[in-house]
């Protein structure tokens, strides 16, 4: 057993700069987690090392800096290969973020798909996991097939059969729902694509900071996440793909660092993963995720998951003392987010009083209008957590939420 690091929410915060700030000359309470985390300092130093000391080109230069700038990027893809228990480094592509690993798929695994297969998704995914595929499906005269949820948010597994069959070529899904919290039941999602034949791709956005994930274990054949969301930098993410299913695939994009040769007549293809990254990447932001994935490895994930959940518990439990209150995503499985109505009271107007107090949450549909119309809202106030967030946060958000209601009211 590797020795980890001590869980200390006091000492964890300390690491993150900017949770050390007033805002309206109040403590920053920063709840808009699940849409991008704030950056420890070891990443923030990174970043700045990169382009201080060690900036050159990848993969192209003989000279000094571009090789160490080559083999921090490439360090970065092995530890998060071993982070999600990839079984080669190959198999782990750089992208911008989960949006652009997610059109990737579309775009490239969409190539092997003919006239009248099916794409199948369900009816908590967030924008990314639906419009790209809407693309697809018109574009190869597909059909896009929907799973629906029940009023607690969860996926109504028991009516699967109804939506999958042999013409599913991909079943695609989040992980955690970035707006009701619901952990889906993924290692089963995952089986029965493969029962009929399709491919799993499971949307990571809102589990890879949340949850231990181990790809061979799940068996999915991809998985996406973006940096930002990790602790990591902005335009950077990733997209896991087995081998066999990346081999097959056409490369999405043409360019340099993609080929192996380029005549007029004809171009071959690099090997993986560079088939797939073409141009110059974002590099410091690849070196740098690479830091945010060891600063989380520093810790027993389990400390981090347990956390996170005993402050969505906690901050769910104190909400429901308030008259009025809807709360969206009633899962047992649930966890990091938290998201809410009150009645009579326009969610806007409530997260800005809640600004005033120095309180960041989220205000409207979080990229899930399909989701709202479901609900029949046009939005909700998200609470979303991170391992840096405490109780005591949370007592303050109660009294401000308690203070607000009563000036909206
Ligand atoms: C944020 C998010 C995305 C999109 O991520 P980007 O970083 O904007 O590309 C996709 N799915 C879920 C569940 C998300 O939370």
């Amino acid at each position: 057993m590797e020795n980890k690091r001590r869980f200390s929410v006091r000492e964890i915060r300390e690491d993150f700069p900017s949770l050390r700030q007033l805002v309206y000359g109040k403590n920053l309470v920063y709840f808009d987690n699940g849409a991008t985390s704030q950056k420890p300092q070891s990443v923030l130093d990174s970043i700045n090392k990169f382009y201080s000391k060690d900036n050159a080109n990848i993969h192209r230069g003989v000279h000094h800096l571009s090789q160490k700038a080559t083999n921090e990027f490439e360090e970065s893809r092995k530890t998060i290969a071993r982070f999600l228990n990839a079984s080669t480094h190959e198999e782990i592509i750089f992208t911008k973020g989960t949006t652009d690993g997610i059109n990737l798929i579309a775009f490239s695994f969409g190539e092997l798909l003919k006239e009248g297969d099916e794409v199948l998704i369900t009816a908590m995914e967030h924008h990314s996991n639906i419009v790209p595929w809407q693309m697809l499906c018109e574009r190869k005269k597909c059909s896009l097939k929907v799973l629906p949820i029940n009023e607690n948010g969860e996926l109504l597994l028991e009516e699967i059969d109804q939506y999958i069959s042999e013409k599913t070529k991909i079943f695609a899904f989040t992980h955690i729902s970035n707006t009701l919290g619901t952990v889906n039941p993924i290692k089963e999602l995952v089986q029965k694509a493969h029962q009929f034949g399709a491919v799993a791709v499971v949307d990571g956005a809102q589990s890879i900071q949340h949850k231990p994930i181990d790809v061979q274990d799940l068996n999915c054949d991809f998985y996406l996440f973006s940096g930002h969301k990790v602790y990591g930098p902005t335009g950077i993410g990733v997209l896991y793909g087995k081998e066999k299913w990346l081999e097959k695939m056409p490369p999405y994009q043409g360019g340099g660092d993609m080929i192996k040769k380029v005549t007029f007549q004809k171009t071959t293809y690099n090997e993986l993963p560079f088939k797939f990254e073409a141009g110059t990447p974002h590099i410091a932001g690849g070196i740098c995720l690479g830091k945010a994935i060891e600063y989380l490895s520093q810790f027993n994930f389990h400390d981090i998951e347990k956390h996170e959940t005993m402050l969505t518990d906690y901050a769910q439990d104190l909400l429901y003392t308030f008259e009025d209150i809807v709360i969206y995503g009633e899962s047992k499985h649930k966890t990091g987010v938290v998201s809410f109505n009150i009645e009579g009271i326009h969610p806007f107007d409530l997260g800005t009083l809640l600004d005033k107090q120095g309180i960041a949450v989220r205000t409207g549909h979080h990229c899930t209008q399909p989701l709202m119309d479901f609900y029949k809202i046009p939005g909700t106030v998200r609470c979303s957590f991170a391992l840096y967030n405490t109780k005591e946060e949370i007592d303050f958000f109660i009294s401000a939420m308690d203070k607000s209601i009563r000036m909206l009211k």
